[in-house]
């Protein structure tokens, strides 16, 4: 087995409105934890808060974590969220291309931090995929931390020569 994702970036913030208008993405299924803010926080950084600003597209949250961590975090930002969302399996991402309105789920890019959850389960679903590296690893709970080393072994080293900085 080995996954890949669709592209690499160290950062949301260095994902442009350009480069997915480019890759037909019209809607974005977006992890929490370590991609937007590190694990357990409820605040972005002022640079992730500027990037929401300037993507001029619909965004939908994802996440693994609890109803009222990630409705807080939604409610704030104004957006749509789906919590407890099981990645890798891919009804999240169906459900969030329904919230989101896009009927081809070829146009929604899915962005995150974990190969084995939000990658997989985007790829699962037909999804265009980015990974970023997470905003602070040592941030990550023990079940991550074990996640990540398994990942590094089914995605082999690829995954991490091609971030674009
Ligand atoms: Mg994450």
């Amino acid at each position: 087995m080995k996954i890949r994702a669709d592209d690499y970036f160290l950062k949301v913030e260095d994902i442009t409105q350009d480069y997915l208008a480019a890759h037909n993405v019209r809607g974005i299924i977006l992890d929490i934890d370590n991609t937007i803010m590190i694990d357990g926080e409820t605040q972005m950084t002022a640079s992730v808060s500027a990037w929401f600003s300037c993507i001029g597209l619909p965004v939908c949250l994802l996440s693994n974590g609890k109803e009222c961590r990630v409705k807080m975090i939604a409610d704030a930002l104004g957006l749509r969220y789906i919590s407890r969302a099981k990645k890798p399996f891919k009804g999240g991402y169906i459900k969030g291309a329904a919230l989101l309105g896009i009927a081809d789920i070829k146009n929604i890019a899915v962005i995150g931090d974990q190969m084995l959850s939000d990658i997989w389960g985007g790829k699962r679903a037909g999804c265009y995929t980015i990974k970023v590296e997470p905003i602070d690893p040592t941030a990550d709970p023990i079940t991550v931390k074990v996640k990540r080393g398994l990942e590094k072994w089914v995605t082999k080293e690829s995954v991490y020569h091609n971030i674009k900085k």
